[in-house]
């Protein structure tokens, strides 16, 4: 169960992000798509924090969902991850994304050796 002052927490806190829609109508519409796929409170403050620390500007309804999936199972039972056409495994927003696989899968696929630290 998600409660109201903490849905309209995620909603204060989405509203930093530039071109976030400002109409109360459609900040509604947002908090019943959330409500569909976010389960507790906690999820929420989740998902409010990582939301303003990714992004800059307002990305979509999808993406919210994606970064959710990337942590969270989603209520819904609707995962709307990208799968990696190489190595299977989900793209989520906190991975760059080359022809739908991961960057690094694709640097690899055209044989560039990645080093990570
Ligand atoms: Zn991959």
């Amino acid at each position: 169960m998600t409660t109201k002052p903490a849905m309209a927490k995620l909603l204060t806190q989405l509203s930093l992000l530039r071109f976030f829609p400002s109409q109360p109508e459609m900040r509604q519409a947002l908090a019943d798509y959330i409500e569909q796929f976010a389960n507790t409170d906690e999820e929420l403050d989740w998902l409010g924090k990582e939301m303003i620390r990714l992004y800059r500007e307002w990305p979509s309804v999808a993406e919210l969902r994606a970064l959710f999936c990337s942590k969270f199972q989603p209520k819904d039972g609707l995962n709307n991850l990208p799968t990696c056409a190489a190595c299977g495994e989900p793209i989520t927003p906190y991975h760059a994304m080359v022809d739908g696989l991961h960057g690094e899968c694709w640097l690899k696929r055209k044989g560039v050796q990645v080093e990570l630290d």
